[in-house]
Parts: C-alpha cells; structure tokens; sequence
C-alpha cells in the first residue's frame, strides 16, 4: 500500500499566500494606490474608496490579522496604539469636537468583506440610525 509522505504547506506558507492575496496588505506595500492620511512602523491609515461620511477613513494595523477573531495577546498594545492614531487622525481631521464614530466590522455576519482587521473612522456629519 502506497503511504502518501506529502506534507501540505506550513501554517507560515498559508499565511503568506494570504497576504500576498490581501488587499490591504497590497496598500501597506504600495502595490495598489490609497491615499494616506497616516503612517508609521506599525500603522496605515488612508481614505476609504467609497467614503460612506465626509470623513471616511480606514486605520489598520501592517501585521495582518485577519479579523478580531484572530487577535492575539501579543497584540493588545497594537490595538490600544490604533485608538491614539484615531485620536489624532480626528483631531487633524478637525472632527474631535463635533463627534465620529468608530466601527470594526468582524465576520461575515457583521459585513466585514476585507479580510484585513481595519477600524472605520467615519465623521463629518450627524449620524441618524443608531444601532447601539
Ligand atoms: P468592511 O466592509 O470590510 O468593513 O470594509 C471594507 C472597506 O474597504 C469598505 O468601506 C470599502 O469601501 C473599502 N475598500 C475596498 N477596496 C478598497 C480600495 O481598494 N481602496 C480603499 N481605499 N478602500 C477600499
Ligand atoms: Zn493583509
């Protein structure tokens, strides 16, 4: 009986494969074109393509992580970086005293369609519905 020996590839070969495939992960490397409002070692932020506010922006982190669900404790302090930048961003923005709004969409019943943990900051105008 023949044993098949082959191994698939290692969780590190998926996880680039991925990330070669990333949307964002192509923005963070200036394969595709965004305008960016924000950078650092750590961070991107950059205008949303179909703005759905007068400021729309997206803040991601350039570690991939897929979605919340994959956070993981090593990057707690990353998140809490992510908040200053928002912070910053709105205040550059000149929207930190009228008011935004932050929304992390996480998995598909939330909507999420880009595989690539990113934190909408939305501003601008005064937001009707409140699901929350
Ligand atoms: P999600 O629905 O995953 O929470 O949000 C994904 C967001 O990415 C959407 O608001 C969408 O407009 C934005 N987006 C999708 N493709 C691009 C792109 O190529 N460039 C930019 N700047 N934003 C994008
Ligand atoms: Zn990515």
């Amino acid at each position: 009986m023949a044993i098949n020996c082959q191994k698939g590839p290692s969780p590190m070969a998926i996880k680039e494969i991925i990330m070669e495939d990333c949307l964002f992960c192509k923005i963070i490397k200036g394969e595709i074109p965004s305008s960016k409002v924000y950078e650092d070692d750590e961070i991107l932020a950059f205008k949303d393509i179909a703005p759905a506010a007068p400021v729309h922006i997206l803040v991601i982190p350039k570690k991939h992580i897929k979605s919340l669900v994959e956070l993981e404790k090593e990057d707690e302090a990353l998140i809490g970086k992510i908040y200053t930048v928002i912070n910053k961003i709105a205040k550059e923005q000149g929207v930190s005293e009228s008011g935004y709004r932050v929304i992390v969409n996480c998995g598909k019943d939330a909507g999420q369609e880009v595989m690539h943990l990113h934190f909408h900051l939305l501003a601008g105008t005064q937001f009707g519905e409140k699901i929350v």
